[in-house]
């Protein structure tokens, strides 16, 4: 199969579909890849490495768009983009349809097979090409929080690991899932004092099994998140409720309560935040102080550690771009039913249905 990867071209997007181990192990299998030039020089691969992996490099994402057969990428196509799909062209990559009309009616003009990466399924239910930028997430969380809690932030001047004889900062994580267990084991790392709340028994006793006696597990309730919030000098909001918006379970109140200087991180921002104070911030302007407290609640975290983001997507995605590319689409999404979850949109049609129900093209 002839695999094209066009570089992305959404703001501050450095992160790219294929890595150039990727490439060589496609064309290790006998597949062609045709990288556009330029694709991975933001996270340092020039135009060279993909050569010497197999790939032809070419100048413009036109020539890929009309000759590749597959495209792979990262972010969900823009409007020149999703105008250069054609009929039975397979995209594999981040589409994020259930809000965005304009790109699910040009994918449907199109008429190309859409997968998305974030409703790919596993045997356990989970969503195994979300995870691995929830896991980046997790564990940048803390490495933000500690340096936001430092004077010259804005913070209280707070170390988290504490030194003999000081204690230690109180690390609260609101959720205990993929990004909020990646967020406990970097705070746990640093020595501090870490708190994990969660709704589900289950994932608590987990989390108990997992880290042991240093992990403190609560059960999420009204008054143990008031309680353990405004004791907290970080924050950190990991909760999810798949296809909702993010609870919001802190309060404006509770965060006044905090000590000035107090930090909070809101990974939960892309569903909307789980916090009354909190509002969507960018890697340009990523704080804000509300109640005397720090907010950190940038919407797409991975993009700041882009070369490391990249190589995790990629660990993911492999198999089934693999998959897609040995069998062709057809075959492979009636031998994987995980796979098939991910199609989005088939030959003008939007088949996933949670997608169609909310654009109201069902
Ligand atoms: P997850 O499903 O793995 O974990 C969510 C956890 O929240 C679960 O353990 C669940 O039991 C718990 N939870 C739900 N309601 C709760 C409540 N009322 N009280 C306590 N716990 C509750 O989710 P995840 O993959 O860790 O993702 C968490 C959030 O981070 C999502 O909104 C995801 O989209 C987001 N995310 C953001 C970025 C970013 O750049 N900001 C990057 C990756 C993921």
């Amino acid at each position: 199969m002839l695999i094209g990867v066009p570089k992305e071209i959404k703001t501050h997007e450095y992160r790219v579909g294929l890595v150039p181990s990727s490439v060589r192990e496609l064309t290790h299998h006998g597949h062609q890849v045709m990288v556009q030039t330029g694709a991975g020089t933001g996270i340092g691969f020039d135009d060279d490495a993909y050569r010497a992996a197999g790939a032809r490099v070419v100048d413009t994402a036109e020539e890929i768009f009309s000759l590749a057969e597959m495209i792979v990428k990262v972010k969900e196509p823009q409007t020149s983009e999703y105008r250069l799909l054609r009929e039975d062209q397979i995209l594999f990559t981040y589409l994020h349809l259930a809000a965005d009309l304009p790109q699910a009616e040009g994918l449907v003009q199109s008429g190309c097979v859409a997968i998305a990466y974030e409703t790919v399924t596993d045997a356990r239910g989970r969503l195994p090409l979300l995870a691995p930028m929830s896991e980046v997430a997790g564990r940048m969380s803390v490495q933000v929080g500690a340096h936001l809690l430092e004077k010259m932030q804005g913070g209280a001047g707070i170390l988290l690991g504490g030194v003999p004889g000081v204690h230690a900062a109180k690390v609260v994580v609101l959720g205990g899932g993929v990004s909020g267990t990646n967020a406990i084991r970097m705070a746990m790392g640093m020595e501090a004092q870490v708190y994990v709340i969660d709704k589900s028994l289950d994932r608590l006793y987990e989390l108990d099994l997992q880290f042991g006696p240093m992990l403190n597990t609560i059960y999420s309730t009204v008054d143990a998140i008031e309680q353990h919030v405004t004791t907290a000098d970080l924050v950190i909001g990991a909760v999810l409720v798949p296809g909702a918006a993010a609870p919001r379970l802190i309060t404006r109140d509770m965060i006044r309560k905090m000590r000035p200087g107090s930090v909070f991180v809101d990974i939960a921002i892309d569903q909307g935040g789980c916090s009354e104070t909190s509002r969507p911030t960018t890697h340009a302007d990523p704080t804000y102080v509300e109640e005397g407290v720090v907010h950190y609640c940038v919407t797409n975290m991975p993009g700041a550690v882009a070369r490391t983001s990249t190589f995790a997507l990629n660990n993911a995605t492999l198999p089934f771009t693999l998959a897609l590319a040995n069998k062709g689409y057809r075959k492979a999404i009636q031998d994987d039913p995980h796979l098939a979850n991910g199609v989005n949109v088939l030959h003008g049609r939007v088949t996933y249905e949670a997608v169609a129900k909310s654009l109201d093209l069902a």
